[in-house]
């Protein structure tokens, strides 16, 4: 599988092949599945995104953060293909086999923390999240669940629970799940001038000790760098300060790591990145596995071992081929070169952003980690979220064939989580294409 690595454009976006299956998909598609950019992709590789109609997009994306080893990876393929044809399916409940055990022992070697771990495999983010809580729960014997403003949990019942934004993901689907709390978030750009994490994370212990009480938590939820709510990066000691309250009151820290984790901001795991700070577990999803459904939940061994045997599972959870990729992700991860590349992509972004903020005062903020970066737009002079902004930057774009990604609880984020493989021309032809969008705007 090989793509020439190179933005090319043969028809309108979308085209016109793309456009009838649009009209196919709008026959027998429900419309609750919406999608950003209706062009309908037919082969990927690296960075590069190729359409029904011929055009090669770049991708800016990775399909939310999944396929962070590159399109159609080389060993990824193969071990999906080998596997595929050995054996697809016993269930790891009934019979298990080797490549379940083998991501299980790759993911407790590299998760952050210096105790036993163990680790256990679903299919989606969402569902990691709610294994978390069910083990938080048994280990704890306690049942209250604290969530963070602009959090992002997923779409079932209890994850829209403890997601912040109500639409799209909740409205209209209650009754919500009980038993969740949403605590003030750490917010740089929109917290008061020079407000500290330390700061931060004591308005949010003080509002769950009145409102929930420490001694009913079984656990705190925090993604180290909240995804869907625009890469909002909490300040410094804020994790850490928070991490120490749940130790001190016998509350479980969980780390969604679904977005941020697996090499994706030049750690194996974003909350590496702040010193002292330990979860105790992790949930993982998104880029584990290249493209193939695989979650998990990883973490200290006597809280993941509380669960009674046959509490944890599901059919499809850890599937042969899904486990088989995740060794391929996770051995090219373990290889090397992939947490700098992701610190070469910062540096890029970085660069470029700065300058583009400096010329164009609608960028109000330019944050993140690693291949995890966005812009946060405003109206200029001020920090009112601009979201008109941000869909004309993203209409340029997707027209000039890069595919990018908004985000952010007031949609006025724009992010870029390329895939890893992208190389450098790629990058800057993106950002290139991004700079003509704003001068438009302007
Ligand atoms: C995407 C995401 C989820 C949900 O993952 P799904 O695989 O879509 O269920 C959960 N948490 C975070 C932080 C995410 O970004």
């Amino acid at each position: 599988m090989s793509l020439e690595q190179k933005r090319i454009l043969v028809t309108p976006i979308p085209g016109p092949t793309s456009t009838k299956m649009q009209e196919r998909r709008k026959e027998v598609i429900a419309a609750g599945v919406g999608t950003l950019l209706p062009i309908f992709i037919d082969e990927a590789h690296g960075a590069i995104m190729k359409d029904v109609d011929g055009n090669q997009l770049i991708d800016m994306g990775s399909g939310i953060g999944v396929v962070t080893i590159g399109h159609t990876n080389q060993r990824v393929v193969e071990a999906v293909q080998n596997q595929v044809a050995k054996l697809t399916h016993t269930l790891f409940t009934v019979a298990p086999y080797e490549p379940y055990v083998r991501v299980g022992e790759l993911l407790v070697k590299h998760a952050p923390g210096n105790f036993k771990k163990k680790a256990a495999f679903f299919n989606s983010g969402a569902e990691a999240v709610e294994n978390a809580v069910k083990i938080a729960r048994k280990a704890t014997g306690r049942t209250e669940i604290a969530v963070f403003d602009h959090a992002y949990h997923g779409r079932t019942n209890l994850t829209m629970s403890m997601n912040f934004k109500m639409h799209p993901y909740g409205t209209g689907f209650g009754p919500l799940a009980g038993s969740v709390h949403h605590a003030p978030m750490s917010y740089p750009f929109r917290d008061s001038e020079g407000m500290t994490g330390e700061e931060a994370a004591t308005r949010a212990i003080t509002y769950l000790e009145k409102r929930v009480g420490a001694t009913q938590l079984a656990a705190v939820f925090i993604e180290p760098i909240q995804g869907e709510g625009g890469f909002i990066v909490p300040a410094p000691g804020f994790l850490r300060t928070l991490g120490s309250w749940c130790r001190a009151n016998g509350i479980v820290m969980v780390a969604d790591e679904v977005q941020s984790g697996i090499a994706r901001t030049g750690k194996w795991f974003a909350c590496e990145w702040e010193e002292g700070f330990e979860p105790d577990l992790i949930t993982v999803a998104k880029g584990i596995a290249g493209g193939m459904p695989l979650s998990g939940v990883v973490g200290r061994a006597e809280i993941m071992d509380a669960s009674h045997a046959g509490g944890l599972g599901g059919t499809f959870g850890g599937s042969p081929t899904a486990t088989a990729a995740g060794v391929a992700v996770l051995e090219q991860l373990e290889e090397g070169g992939w947490l700098e590349r992701a610190l070469e992509i910062e540096a890029l972004l970085y660069s470029r952003l700065n300058d583009l903020k400096s010329s164009h005062p609608v960028i109000g903020d330019v944050r993140g980690k690693g291949a995890m970066v966005a812009i946060e737009l405003v109206e200029p002079g001020t920090k009112k979220p601009n979201p008109p902004a941000v869909e004309a930057l993203v209409k340029h774009c997707h027209e000039n064939g890069v595919l990018i990604l908004n985000a952010g609880t007031y949609n006025n984020v724009i992010r870029f989580l390329p895939p890893l493989a992208i190389t450098d021309e790629l990058l800057t032809d993106a950002l290139d294409v991004l700079a003509a969008g704003l001068a438009k705007l302007a």
